[in-house]
């Protein structure tokens, strides 16, 4: 400005015969305060550069921590859900593997007598059926053997309904090891009354296996409590050999009708009724 004024004599201040001399001054003056007033901005704008670029990185560095925070605490939540899933896993294995078990043991007991551990009457009614329709398919013998304790109820009644008990596994237990192949079938059919579905087995053969185990269980004796009690039973026998029209009941209504003969013709016997068309003709064989 005051370069300006001088310049232009705006106002006669008397001192234009240094004008020169002012003007140079004036003008490294101005020189002067421009460059200290440049570089102080210069210097201003450095030092916020330092400090934005510190600032910057110690936000970086807050940031790296705070993501490797982060990311520990994700591993760490990771490892404790893996284990967590593991433990439910485990847990859910555990009740599965008990369901089964339980579901195993309520099917076993679907079909087997808890007193004898024979199959019970359930698991005859679905196997005779099968077994019936097998023996049709492959045009072979099936044979069925009933057998009835003689006289039980002398046997409770002489030594109590827990000897009666006793006597029904006992007689089960051989039962059991008089059936010689693997897809022969003992039944508990009902109170003192066995059963015993025999595939592939002619009325000979049935006969023969029913005798052997009358014999055996004539021959010895049950033992209770130190009491030795004669044991005899009747059995009767019926083989289905493709005689047309021949149902399961009808199969069980002839080995029941020989089991009747057996009783009335004085017991400890077995008997054998062969099916005729009388028996698969009679309306009610239940
Ligand atoms: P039979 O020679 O004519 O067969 O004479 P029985 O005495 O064997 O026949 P009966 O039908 O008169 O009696 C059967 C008895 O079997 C009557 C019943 O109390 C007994 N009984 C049936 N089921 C059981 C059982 O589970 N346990 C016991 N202890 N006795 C039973
Ligand atoms: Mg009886
Ligand atoms: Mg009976």
């Amino acid at each position: 400005m005051i370069v300006i004024i001088i310049a232009t004599n705006w106002v006669d201040i008397g001192i234009a015969p240094y004008k020169a001399a002012i003007y140079i001054t004036i003008f490294w003056i101005d020189a002067f305060l421009l460059t200290f007033i440049l570089s102080r901005q210069y210097f201003y704008q450095v030092q916020d550069k330092e400090i934005a670029q510190k600032e910057a990185l110690e936000n970086a560095k807050l940031s790296e921590s705070t993501q490797e925070q982060l990311l520990t605490l994700q591993q760490e939540n990771q490892e404790e859900l893996e284990q967590r899933v593991q433990e439910r896993t485990l847990e859910l294995n555990i009740a599965l593997q008990e369901l089964e078990e339980v579901n195993q043991e309520l099917e076993r007991k679907n079909i087997i007598d808890e007193l004898t551990g024979l199959h019970n009457r359930r698991f005859y009614d679905q196997k005779i059926l099968a077994e019936y329709r097998r023996s049709k398919r492959n045009l072979t013998p099936l044979s069925l053997v009933v057998i009835d304790i003689d006289h039980f109820k002398r046997v409770n009644d002489d030594y109590g309904h827990l000897a009666g008990d006793q006597c029904l596994v006992w007689l089960s237990g051989h039962i059991k090891q008089c059936l010689k192949r693997n897809s022969d079938l003992a039944f508990r059919y009902g109170g003192e009354e066995f059963c015993l579905i025999l595939p592939e087995t002619d009325s000979q053969g049935a006969f023969t296996l029913a005798e052997s185990l009358r014999e055996n269980i004539a021959r010895r004796a049950f033992l209770y409590q130190e009491l030795e009690i004669p044991i005899t039973i009747s059995c009767g026998v019926c083989t289905y050999q493709q005689q047309a029209d021949a149902q399961p009941e009808h199969i069980f209504a002839g080995a029941d009708k020989a089991l009747y003969t057996a009783k009335r013709s004085g017991r400890n016997q077995t008997q054998e009724h062969k099916l005729v068309d009388e028996d698969i003709n009679q309306q009610d064989v239940t």
